[in-house]
């Protein structure tokens, strides 16, 4: 609206501020008297009165706005819609209201060709982007045309990934989120194959470590160049992230990273997966205080490095010790014969070298238990010997306390498609071989 000229501007302002804080009798009551005005748009950005409700969370006005058939894409002069502002704001119930009204969520804004995702990811907002995720996952436009996986790495003006974007402002938990649903780990500003930042550039700028953790659980390459020639060491070093040097030192231990065979499995049931994933990263907290090895052994067992995990671990409390490193409590079962090892020899169990993302062979043999070779069917989290439960292993208990956490039991926890673990897992010959 270019003519907000005299006594119509006064409306408007009145009109925009009942939006803004979310007064909706007041607003219907100025819509009535001036009915006009459901288009009006602010003097300079030209936000709609939608994006104004939406940024601010009023559902009631933004329910009255799309009841009215405004269009919940609507565009203001920086090409970023409502549900954008949203994201950016971190206003769930809004983000949610907007999708469930047929937002697009395959936008890109003008000023850095944003995605709402990307928004939702610089900001830090958890629940937006997994409600972003959530919604793309079942949009039949994304999985026709563009395919979940390309929108999650969608890429803005300067080649960043939503996250690139969430490693820069120290979100971990976003990071975390953004690595379960495919984002790319190694993705390079550059685009495939050109030099440029990856995430763990970004994050050895940003200084945070529990990103850094994250992205190389993930398998980041702590070697990767960017456009200067520089690894994420030595911009950390250059924005003096000091807390972040002994993670990037590329003669620092090799951290433990995700499992490739588990990597995408989603299937792995929440409690089971929560647990191991607390297992992985404990034990790499723990090789990050060793001093450099100048390992790239594929070995990561922590009882042949000499590694006490975790002080809590070693109070087994009553699960049974492990029959693998003689260390820790067993926490997590092999069905179907009832075996029992810690989360992290499960891990390694798992886990090779690096992972290989081509290590996907669809004729996997059937993974086998190492203590009595017999197929694996699924791992469950392992029930306790008795029900004092009192003094459960670290692990256990900092679990329990996740509101991640089901309300169910440690029991019953289902698994993991046999199929599913490493092609060539052979305990007995990476143990001997070490
Ligand atoms: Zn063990
Ligand atoms: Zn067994």
């Amino acid at each position: 609206m270019g003519q907000t000229v005299s006594c119509s501007g006064d409306y408007d302002g009145a009109i925009f501020d009942a939006v803004q804080y979310g007064e909706t009798e007041h607003f219907m009551s100025l819509m009535k008297a001036h009915p006009s005005r459901w288009g009006i748009t602010t003097p300079f950005i030209r936000s709609s009165l939608l994006h104004i409700a939406a940024a601010n969370g009023h559902l009631e006005i933004v329910s009255i706005l799309l009841d009215r058939a405004v269009d919940p894409n609507l565009l203001n002069s920086r090409r970023q819609t409502p549900l954008m502002l949203a994201a950016m704001r971190g206003e769930l119930s809004a983000v949610d209201l907007l999708l469930e009204r047929g937002a697009n969520i395959l936008m890109f804004d003008s000023v850095n060709g944003w995605t709402p995702l990307h928004f939702a990811a610089y900001y830090g907002h958890l629940s937006c982007l997994q409600l972003i995720l959530s919604a793309a996952a079942s949009c039949n436009d994304i999985s026709v045309s563009w395919g979940f996986s390309r929108f999650v790495n969608a890429r803005d003006q300067k080649g960043k990934t939503p996250l690139h974007l969430a490693s820069r402002k120290r979100h971990p938990d976003c990071v975390h989120l953004l690595l379960e649903n495919g984002a790319l780990v190694s993705a390079s500003t550059g685009g495939y194959g050109v030099p440029g930042s990856t995430p763990l550039h970004l994050a050895a700028q940003g200084g945070s470590v529990n990103c850094i953790r994250e992205l190389l659980a993930w398998g980041a390459d702590r070697n990767k160049k960017d456009e200067a020639g520089r690894i994420p060491y030595v911009v950390a070093l250059n924005y003096r992230q000091g807390a972040c040097l002994g993670l990037l030192d590329p003669s620092s231990a090799e951290p433990l990273v995700w499992p490739s065979p588990l990597k995408f499995i989603n299937e792995l049931q929440q409690d089971a997966k929560f647990l191991l994933e607390q297992a992985l990263m404990a034990a790499n907290k723990e090789r990050e205080k060793t001093p450099s090895r100048g390992t790239n052994s594929n070995n990561p067992s922590l009882s042949q490095s000499g590694i006490a995990v975790d002080d809590n671990d070693s109070e087994l409390g009553d699960n049974e010790t492990c029959g693998i490193c003689f260390e820790k409590a067993c926490t997590i079962e092999v069905q179907d014969c009832g075996h029992q090892m810690c989360a992290q020899c499960t891990l390694i169990l798992c886990c090779h070298n690096k992972p290989n993302p081509t290590n996907t062979h669809p004729t996997a043999p059937t993974p086998v238990c190492p203590f009595c070779r017999s197929d694996i069917s699924r791992l469950v989290v392992a029930k306790l010997k008795s029900s004092k439960d009192s003094e459960q292993s670290g692990i256990i208990s900092e679990a329990s306390l996740s509101p991640r956490k089901s309300r169910r039991s440690w029991s019953s926890i289902g698994g993991l498609h046999s199929g599913r673990i490493a092609a060539d897992m052979n305990w007995v010959d990476k143990t001997s071989a070490a």
